[in-house]
């Protein structure tokens, strides 16, 4: 390189690269709370938190996910390790929750396991409001190993009933969550997406009743009959929707245990409450899902307002070399339930009403000193609030007076503590409440308690 390629390089400001961004205060506190509610309710349904790698080898991914799916194909960030491993940025948690289960022999534990995780996840899909590069999601997963007692006893019916309870009880967990964080405008979609004795047959019914009208359909669809016929169904093309809704649903040609499972889904949402639409057009973009699928929206999102999709996937452990292990799981996009609660938050300082997750930072106090006697005093002084909760804001650098306050008044602070000789010398601080300018005297011992009385 040349030196004056150099230094134009040295100049030029380096941005955050496409799709991926920062995420600044005050935003980050929303985040945390949000983040906060997460842990206490999961925990309150038994969820313990687990932490992930952030990347992994390729072939767990390709494996779970699916080598075919775009995910896979075309959204996944690998490199080559320097021992020529391929390895990905992790697009999402499930494939790496079910590797831990199996290599941390989780199997062991009394079942089922219910772990959650937090973090950033990375696809290479086209950025736009809603959708990110690297995006944040918050899951669940519950996986519990097929105990050879109720394959011996056949005992079928309470088996059923056993995971029918469990993918309740998740999406329940989902809707209170989503409740406590003041989510407005959700919904909740319902579907039985088959197993693999019965998804098949309908695949092929379906890919051949595309094939009758595969010339009205987009290059999309089109291509789709032949790789994954089931995600015709989620097209929004305008032009296709007369003929997708013509299209056999796969609820008239579920199995009997898949039948009986989706009903015994639906009846134990009913007994807790849990309001839901069914939506016969609901398949998941993963390949791993089967029997349950379900997805919530939220308002404020335009056209990604899918806040969460999950389902149940049976399969996934043993596919990964573990033991017939059943599963279930959601994810939730962390950036777009942001987005939508950022949009209430909105509309309740129209209406003044205020929403259980609006910005509460409370107000810094400000010390103002002036001297160096005054700033050993100071320094102590910050130390104690800040000991106590209190945020304090001590500036640098010695202010005069009236700057001091001036500044105490643009970040926000409601009172200031003001040291000078004076104060040092007598042991009275003094108090301002900046809002009328009154002022009162404290002692070092009564400051604490003043404070809090303010
Ligand atoms: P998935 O892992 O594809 O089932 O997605 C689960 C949830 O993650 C979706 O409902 C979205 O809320 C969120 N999500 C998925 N992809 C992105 C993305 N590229 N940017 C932001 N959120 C995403």
């Amino acid at each position: 390189m040349s030196e004056g390629a150099g230094k134009a390089q040295e100049k030029r400001k380096i941005q955050a690269i496409k799709g991926v961004r920062d995420i600044l205060p005050p935003e980050t506190a929303l985040w945390n709370r949000v983040e906060q509610t997460a842990h206490e309710v999961f925990a309150t349904y038994g969820f313990t938190e687990i932490r992930l790698p952030i990347f992994e080898e390729t072939e767990l991914f390709a494996r779970s996910i699916g080598a075919e799916t775009d995910v896979v194909s075309k959204e996944m960030y690998s490199f080559d390790d320097r021992d020529e491993t391929s390895i990905s940025l992790r697009p999402e948690a499930t494939a790496s929750v079910c590797r831990a289960y199996i290599q941390h022999n989780m199997q062991q534990l009394p079942q089922p396991v219910k772990l959650y995780y937090m973090g950033p996840m990375f696809r290479r899909e086209r950025p736009q409001k809603g959708r990110y590069r690297q995006f944040y999601q918050i899951g669940a997963e519950v996986l519990d190993r097929v105990r050879p007692a109720d394959t011996i006893s056949g005992d079928l019916v309470k088996e059923l009933r056993r995971d029918a309870v469990i993918d309740a009880e998740v999406i329940e967990m989902l809707t209170t969550f989503f409740e406590k964080t003041g989510l407005e405008g959700t919904a909740l979609y319902l579907n039985s997406i088959g197993c693999k004795e019965c998804r098949p047959k309908y695949v092929e019914l379906l890919r051949a009743e595309l094939a009758k009208v595969k010339d009205k359909l987009g290059a999309d669809s089109q291509r789709r009959i032949e790789t994954n016929p089931l995600r015709v169904l989620d097209s929004k093309l305008e032009s296709e929707q007369p003929y997708i809704e013509k299209l056999p649903r796969i609820a008239d040609h579920l199995c009997k245990d898949c039948a009986e499972h989706y009903v015994a889904v639906k009846r134990e949402l009913d007994l807790r409450g849990v309001k839901y639409h069914e939506n016969w057009r609901l398949v998941r973009g993963l390949d791993y899902y089967m029997r349950t699928t379900f997805e919530i929206t939220a308002t404020g999102l335009g056209s990604q307002n899918a806040v969460c999709g999950g389902g149940r996937y049976d399969g996934l452990v043993e596919l990964l070399g573990g033991r017939p292990t059943k599963g279930i799981g959601f994810a939730i996009g962390e950036d777009r339930l942001i987005l939508s609660l950022q949009e209430v938050v909105k509309r309740s300082s129209d209406t003044g009403v205020q929403s259980p997750l609006a910005t509460r930072h409370s107000p810094p106090l400000y010390i103002a000193c002036m001297g160096e006697r005054a700033y050993a005093t100071a320094l102590g002084a910050a130390k104690t609030l800040r000991n106590a909760g209190f945020r304090v804001e001590l500036p640098p650098v010695e202010q005069k007076f009236g700057i001091a306050l001036g500044r105490a008044v643009q970040l926000g602070a409601q009172y200031a503590l003001i040291l000078g000789d004076n104060e040092v010398s007598s042991g009275e601080w003094t108090l301002k409440t900046l809002a009328d300018g009154s002022q009162r005297k404290v002692t070092e011992q009564e400051l604490i308690a003043a404070i809090r009385s303010l």
